[in-house]
């Protein structure tokens, strides 16, 4: 389904971002594995990928930083000729009350999971405006939708890549550039797996499908978004979680 795509995952060398990477190896992408510190395990993830026929390079970038994103968005396109598809997936936590929350706690979060997003979209969309084609998948939170106490810098973030997604989707419609985003509700992963069971059981409570999701099903609403199938379909918020948010 994307044989010849190419296709860059920010924060893919674990979680939901590695779930995202091989699924679309899997469809044929030839998938570039964004991490910032985890180069033990963002080669894993490339080993994986090739052990199974795929395509796929590890390369360190720290998304928030503007003009590495820069750099790193020009390497791909000196190595591969092309951008068909970016997953800004990499996103951190800093929970905290906002009476209690550091300036710190509040800066690390928007200039990773917001401005990462733009500096890569930024980049990445020139390469796009040129093909005349590209689709971008932006990993929001239904936190961004609904918001969550001791949440406010996340949610702040994730609510300013709904807005992010939105604009751009205008800004690039007409020259066949999608944008989308989707909003996990709680889905397994090393970023869930800290909280308290009192939190994960409260979680539970607020999820229809009485569960928490699991990698592949944000994967599998990537994989589609990134296809042709989903041609006409572009500034959208897609929820994956279970009915939370509904
Ligand atoms: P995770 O297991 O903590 O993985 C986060 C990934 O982001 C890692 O690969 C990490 O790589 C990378 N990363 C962090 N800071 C980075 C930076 N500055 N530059 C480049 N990469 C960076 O998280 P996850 O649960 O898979 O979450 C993935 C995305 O989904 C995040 O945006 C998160 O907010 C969102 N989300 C998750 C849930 C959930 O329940 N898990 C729900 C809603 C939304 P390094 O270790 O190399 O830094």
């Amino acid at each position: 389904m994307l044989k010849d795509k190419v296709a860059v995952v920010t924060g893919a060398s674990r979680g939901i971002g590695r779930s995202i990477a091989e699924h679309l190896a899997r469809e044929g992408a030839t998938v570039i594995i964004n991490y910032n510190g985890s180069a033990d395990r963002a080669r894993e993830v490339e080993t994986g990928i090739r052990e199974n026929g795929g395509k796929a390079e590890a390369i360190q970038c720290n998304v928030a930083d503007f003009s590495a994103c820069e750099a790193f968005i020009a390497d791909v396109i000196k190595k591969y000729g092309r951008i068909d598809i970016l997953v800004n997936n990499a996103g951190i936590t800093r929970d905290n009350l906002m009476m209690k929350m550091k300036e710190e706690e509040f800066d690390a979060v928007i200039s990773t999971n917001l401005k990462g997003a733009f500096n890569c979209m930024k980049f990445a969309s020139r390469q796009m405006l040129k093909q005349r084609s590209g689709k971008i998948i932006n990993i929001s939170s239904v936190s961004g939708v609904m918001g969550n106490a001791g949440q406010a810098n996340y949610s702040a973030s994730k609510a300013g890549i709904i807005g992010l997604t939105k604009s751009a989707a205008r800004e690039l419609a007409s020259r066949h550039i999608t944008v989308n985003a989707i909003a996990p509700g709680f889905i397994r992963t090393e970023m869930t797996e800290v909280l308290s069971d009192s939190v994960k059981a409260a979680a539970t409570a607020q999820i229809p499908m009485g569960t928490f999701g699991e990698p592949e099903d944000v994967a599998q609403m990537t994989v589609f978004l990134a296809s042709d199938k989903a041609d006409y379909i572009t500034g959208q918020v897609i929820c994956v979680d279970g009915g939370m948010a509904m």
